[in-house]
């Protein structure tokens, strides 16, 4: 019987290509690598993991396939528990995109055989788009999903033109890491449900500034202002469907 596992392990899973060879990284109990293995999509998995406690859990979660040679649990940090050239995919999900960015800086050697980077940051998703676009990552694309009222993007990015995603576009290239310049063409109802609720923590710093008497908050008001005035434009435009 295969796992159950959450929407938002399922709709990463549906990124990895049939019979990929595939790492994730950081995989805590490696319900996404049991997943995998099980429903047939990974031929071989590897679970990456820093700390005792996740390691174990994926032990014991992996051991029957790790027995027939199909899945490897390694403790380490990062793409270091990794030899060049041993996967085709990573999976790196479920941490702050300063985590994900660092451990993807710190493996390009490994990187360079890799065919695919499925990246689901839990907040700071401009952080990973941007080193992406730094580093010849195209993004190929990209979801917004809602489980138990949160929101979750998922990115999926292959070696290629970082920019083509970017061009053609109305936005410029510093707004599209932010929106995500894929889901910003696509337009899905959630994103406004991203930028509403961006809208009110926006308006809660607001308030909360225009109680303080100390001067450089007149500074710091300012600079909220503009960022609420361009999320009003940016909602009306994902209402209305314009560019
Ligand atoms: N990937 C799973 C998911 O999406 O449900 C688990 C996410 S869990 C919140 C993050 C996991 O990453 C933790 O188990 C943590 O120990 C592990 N982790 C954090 N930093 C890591 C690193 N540098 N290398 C490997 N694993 C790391």
């Amino acid at each position: 019987m295969t796992l159950a596992i959450s929407e938002r392990l399922g709709a990463i899973a549906a990124y990895c290509p049939t019979g990929a060879r595939v790492a994730d990284i950081g995989s805590d109990h490696a319900l996404l690598a049991a997943y995998l293995l099980e429903s047939g999509a990974a031929s071989f998995v590897v679970a990456g993991e820093v700390n005792e406690g996740p390691f174990r859990a994926a032990c014991r979660q992996l051991s029957p396939m790790v027995d027939k040679g199909r899945a490897s649990v390694r403790k380490g940090d990062g793409l270091a528990v990794l030899n060049p050239g041993e996967v085709d995919v990573v999976c790196i999900a479920g941490m702050g995109g300063q985590l994900i960015v660092s451990i993807l800086e710190r493996g390009h050697a490994i990187l360079a055989d890799v065919q695919r980077l499925i990246l689901q940051p839990n907040v700071g998703e401009e952080l990973v788009r941007r080193w992406l676009l730094q580093n010849g990552w195209q993004l190929r694309s990209e979801t917004i999903l809602k489980e138990d009222q949160v929101l979750y993007e998922i990115l999926v990015a292959e070696p290629g033109d970082p920019y083509k995603p970017y061009e053609e576009q109305e936005r410029s290239v510093e707004e599209l890491l932010r929106l995500g310049p894929i889901l910003w063409r696509q337009k899905p109802t959630l994103l406004i449900e991203k930028w509403r609720r961006e809208q009110e923590k926006s308006r809660k710093i607001l308030r909360q500034v225009a109680c303080s008497q100390r001067p450089e908050t007149v500074e710091r008001a300012r600079e909220i202002k503009q960022e609420l005035n361009w999320i009003d434009e940016v909602i009306r435009c994902l209402q209305t469907g314009k560019p």
